[in-house]
């Protein structure tokens, strides 16, 4: 279709006939700047939102007052003409850039084959070829499946279905600070109460938590961590109950908390010697985002399940379990799956993507904005003590800001900070159990130049804050 033809099709969509007349196209020909050419929300922005809060619930928020309508490299551009600098990838999801070419052109050539057919009734090639590859890219030398979902939470509640049929048992241990999506069962497996839980009870039982290890607040060594988070496993559930234990190698929602070397192998060993399957979700961690393939890969262990989404189609919706043979084989025929999983247009999108991954250098991409963020964020802790922490792999780096006399979280600070970045076109996130770290999450597509000028406004913000 024409895009005249196709303007007059959508005639009373209201965003149509509001939109500046030069919509301009995503992906990394937009012009890569920050330019604000109102305060935000400007007038066509404060529209949208106004309609958002008459169409849609105030339980569905929003970090950024825009109305985005075009984003590549390392800009999110909206409705007014302001181009903002994207430091959080939509999180962690846009790792390839946004409307990367390729993953734009495999998702249109695959929308105009076939839209779907429902991988449980009639399957087609993509599917496999994304668990192929997933099976191939994913840590541990050993027999793999995968099998494919629509989101983070859907992947982790599999994951554990799976481990229960595989070993009879019930129970499953997630940590402090854990994070695991927002569905039932997840949100008994995420530790923080506000916004996640608060009033949405009850919960899935025989869930159970364990102690993180947490360097800058804990003190202690990977393997005390891990002595600590043992015995009580075994004190109140006892191994022979437990299904699973879920963990994110490096922690997400919670705070970007790395846990001290030595914490997961000790972790690992053991669910092994107790034959307990070990999950690791890495949602958020994975498909280079950490400077490698996989976050595990840092920290030598080779997990029974590994749970992917965010990263894995450059935006299209699509999330895997993957893991052993084995365990992914417990279950009954029809006992896994959905009517979307594994859609043949999010397949696309992700062969595309690890296309991406595996051949053009997004790793090593990675690692260089990981260099980056970390002697410019170091820099900023050593001129100001209320940067209590830095700390992450790869393009997955946090600051965590604390009262300097007492490291009690400051998330007032951290708050003030993000907001007045935002306001002048940087796009940051908030995230830990305290409220008081913001991670830097940018598209490995974003120039030097433009990071470096994100960071100075951080900075700028936090010595005004
Ligand atoms: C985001 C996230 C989830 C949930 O994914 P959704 O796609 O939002 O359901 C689960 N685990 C981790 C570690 C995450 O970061």
């Amino acid at each position: 279709m024409h895009p005249k033809e196709y303007r007059s099709y959508a005639r009373g969509m209201a965003l149509v006939d509001t939109a500046p007349t030069a919509v301009p196209l995503g992906g990394p020909e937009l012009p890569q700047e920050r330019r604000l050419v109102t305060e935000l929300p400007g007038p066509r922005s404060a529209e949208l939102l106004a309609r958002k809060a008459e169409a849609v619930p105030a339980g569905v928020g929003h970090t950024v007052p825009i109305a985005a309508v075009a984003a590549g490299g390392g800009v999110v551009v909206d409705a007014d003409g302001n181009s903002l600098i994207d430091l959080g990838s939509g999180i962690a999801v846009t790792t390839v850039g946004n409307a990367h070419p390729k993953i734009a052109a495999a998702v249109a050539a695959q929308a105009a084959q076939f839209t779907h057919t429902c991988f449980m009734i009639s399957p087609y090639e993509s599917y496999v070829a994304v668990a192929e590859a997933l099976n191939r890219v994913t840590p541990g030398d050993f027999a793999k499946k995968s099998a494919l979902f629509n989101s983070g939470a859907e992947a982790v509640e599999n994951a554990i279905k799976i481990a229960r049929k595989h070993t009879g048992r019930q129970a499953v241990v997630a940590f402090d600070h854990g994070y695991h999506g927002r569905t039932n069962l997840t949100m008994a497996l995420t530790a923080k109460s506000m916004p996640y839980k608060s009033g949405f009870g009850p919960f899935a039982p025989e869930v159970y938590r364990a102690p993180m290890s947490y360097p800058f607040r804990d003190g202690l060594s990977g393997a005390d961590a891990a002595a600590r988070a043992i015995l009580q496993l075994e004190k109140q559930i006892g191994a022979d109950n437990l299904a699973a234990i879920i963990i994110e190698p490096i922690q997400g929602e919670g705070g970007f908390i790395v846990p001290a070397e030595g914490f997961l192998p000790a972790l690992q060993e053991w669910s092994r010697a107790n034959g307990v399957v070990f999950i690791a979700d890495e949602v958020q961690t994975g498909f280079a985002r950490t400077g490698h393939m996989f976050a595990s890969e840092i920290f030598g262990i080779e997990p029974d399940l590994i749970t992917t989404a965010k990263g894995i189609a450059g935006g299209l919706p699509l999330a895997a379990v993957t893991g052993r043979a084995e365990i992914m084989d417990a279950s009954h025929a029809g006992g896994l799956g959905g009517t979307y999983g594994g859609n043949p247009i999010a397949c696309a999108a992700a062969l595309a993507a690890i296309d991406v991954f595996e051949n053009d250098g997004v790793i090593e991409r990675a690692r260089e904005i990981g260099d980056l963020l970390v002697s410019r964020l170091t820099a900023m802790q050593s001129s100001d003590p209320r940067v209590g922490d830095v700390r992450g792999h790869g393009a997955m780096v946090a600051a965590e800001f604390v009262d300097p006399e007492t490291k009690a979280p400051d998330a007032a600070l951290t708050a003030a900070v993000a907001k007045a970045a935002i306001a002048q076109g940087v796009i940051v996130l908030t995230c830990g159990t305290y409220g008081n770290v913001i991670r830097f999450l940018p598209p490995l597509s974003i120039g030097d130049d433009l990071l470096n000028e994100g960071l100075d406004i951080v900075q700028a913000a936090l010595a005004s804050a």
